[in-house]
């Protein structure tokens, strides 16, 4: 459903008025236009507090793409920014600098108490003006959970809190802020995320904190363009919305896709099957025998597989006291029990490939609760226990990691009340409701070969929703 309020404020009149009323004016986010566009262009500016444990892998990611490096080395906090390598060049930020920088970013993992928190002010008070439309913020911390001493802990903990924050000042410029908490030593793993928040495919992602584990996996991609070429993905709820967009995302990226409906959708499913070149599948997963269908059907096909994407999800809406059985019964059968049924059988049968991705939808409502929602939010909420718990126990360098998507355009959203829908679009810091491409594009990332070391986390796509956490 289009967005006619953001189409009229990205008019010069309608941009005036909204201003004179004092209502919020949302810039048209940059999407990635292109598969095979770089990931950032323009004028990046990197940075490192003393110590810092990841400003050389960043020197090394950015220099693979096509942008102009800048380090702010002029302060003393920020001496080692120069590790960011050769490529890069020295800029004071006390002087008056003209550049318009596509994106900040930071290697934070050197703090270690609360004073030397200092150096991410040195690095963003300066620069955050110059900062251009659609704008990245990136900082890399290190995990709290890894830190011995409570001080390094607490400063590592404080990234967040400062992340959040940004990204509620810039994000009436589509701008977006994120931070990476890496384990130590887990710098080599940086590399598919980075590219992913400093990119256009981040467009809707913002407030996040992910956490990077160190893997021994050394999976490359040689063909940037086609990262899942010769993989195969099965998509549930694929035949609209959301996951139509998986199904497309993941093709475009190289994947032979498996796109699962219900069989009443199987006309508009061949069709999302016909145009990714994939095959359709058409089964209720909430059918007792629907693992066993689906676990057959990889084997005499396939063999095996790589992703599952669990995004079949239902709402049945009611206030608790007025809900029907059938409505929490439903609700739960499709949203949680089928995914863990579902992977039970794929892991029984060994139909997992080694470095296979599980991604999981869940939403913003399993982590904030919403009224007439008690069966909906219960449900989500353990699609994240879930994702939480099975992370640890996955083995092969497996992945399994969740999506929490807030208002996205579909044709659920478009069913709500005007005032509701409104209300849903503009309580975000980018005050605009995201696209399904923005879920597809997150979870591609998880998706890709080398994101291995991102295991066990659930990434809000939800604009930083005023809602939940
Ligand atoms: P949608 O209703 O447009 O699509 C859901 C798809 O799942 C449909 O094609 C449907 O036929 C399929 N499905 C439902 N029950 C099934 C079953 N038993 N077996 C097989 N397929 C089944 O919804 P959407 O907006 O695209 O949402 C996709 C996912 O994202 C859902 O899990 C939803 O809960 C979640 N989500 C959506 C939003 C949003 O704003 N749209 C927000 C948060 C979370």
């Amino acid at each position: 459903m289009s967005d006619f309020y953001l189409k009229l404020v990205n008019t010069p009149l309608g941009k005036t008025a909204a201003q004179t009323l004092g209502l919020p004016s949302p810039v048209t986010l940059k999407r990635q236009a292109r598969v095979d566009e770089p990931f950032i262009t323009g004028d990046v500016l990197a940075g490192s507090a003393s110590g810092g444990k990841a400003i050389r892998e960043l020197g090394n990611i950015l220099s693979a793409g096509t942008a102009r490096i800048h380090h702010a080395s002029h302060v003393e906090s920020l001496a080692d920014s120069a590790g960011v390598g050769p490529k890069a060049h020295p800029i004071d930020l006390s002087a008056e600098v003209s550049l318009r920088f596509s994106a900040l970013i930071f290697d934070a993992t050197g703090i270690k108490n609360a004073t030397e928190l200092r150096a991410v002010y040195d690095f963003f008070h300066p620069s955050i003006k110059k900062l251009a439309l659609n704008g990245r913020v990136l900082v890399i911390g290190r995990d709290p959970q890894t830190c011995k001493e409570p001080a390094q802990a607490a400063a590592q903990r404080a990234l967040e809190g400062f992340v959040r924050s940004t990204g509620k000042e810039l994000g009436k410029k589509g701008t977006t802020s994120n931070l990476i908490w890496m384990a130590p030593t887990a710098a080599k793993q940086l590399d598919s995320s980075v590219r992913f928040f400093l990119s256009a495919r981040s467009a809707y992602v913002s407030g996040q904190v992910v956490r990077i584990g160190k893997t021994r996996d050394t999976a490359t991609v040689t063909d940037i363009t086609a990262p899942l070429a010769g993989k195969v993905a099965l998509v549930t709820g694929a035949s609209r919305g959301i996951g139509e967009s998986i199904a497309d995302t993941l093709a475009r990226d190289g994947a032979t896709v498996i796109a699962l409906d219900i069989p009443t959708a199987m006309a508009q499913l061949e069709v999302v099957a016909a145009r990714t070149k994939g095959k359709a599948l058409a089964c209720d997963i909430t059918d007792p025998d629907a693992p066993k269908v689906i676990a057959d059907y990889v084997k005499t096909h396939f063999e095996g597989l790589d992703m599952i994407i669990h995004n079949a999800g239902i709402t049945r809406d009611k206030t608790l006291g007025n809900m029907p059985e059938h409505f929490w019964d439903m609700t739960i059968a499709v949203n949680l029990i089928a995914e863990e049924l579902i992977n039970d059988a794929l892991f029984e049968q060994n139909l997992l490939r080694e470095n296979s991705r599980i991604v999981c939808v869940s939403s913003i409502s399993g982590i904030a609760g919403n009224f007439g929602q008690t069966n909906y939010s219960t449900s989500k909420c353990g699609v994240i226990g879930y994702v939480e718990a099975l992370a640890p126990q996955l083995k092969d360098s497996m992945t399994v990691n969740a999506v929490a998507p807030g208002f996205i355009e579909t044709q659920m959203t478009a069913a709500m009340p005007l005032t509701i829908r409104e209300a849903g679009r503009r309580m975000n810091s980018l005050s605009q409701g995201g696209l399904p491409v923005d879920v597809a594009e997150t979870i591609a990332w998880f998706c890709d070969p080398t994101s291995t070391g991102v295991n066990g986390n659930t990434v809000r796509v939800c604009g930083q929703s005023l809602i939940g956490k």
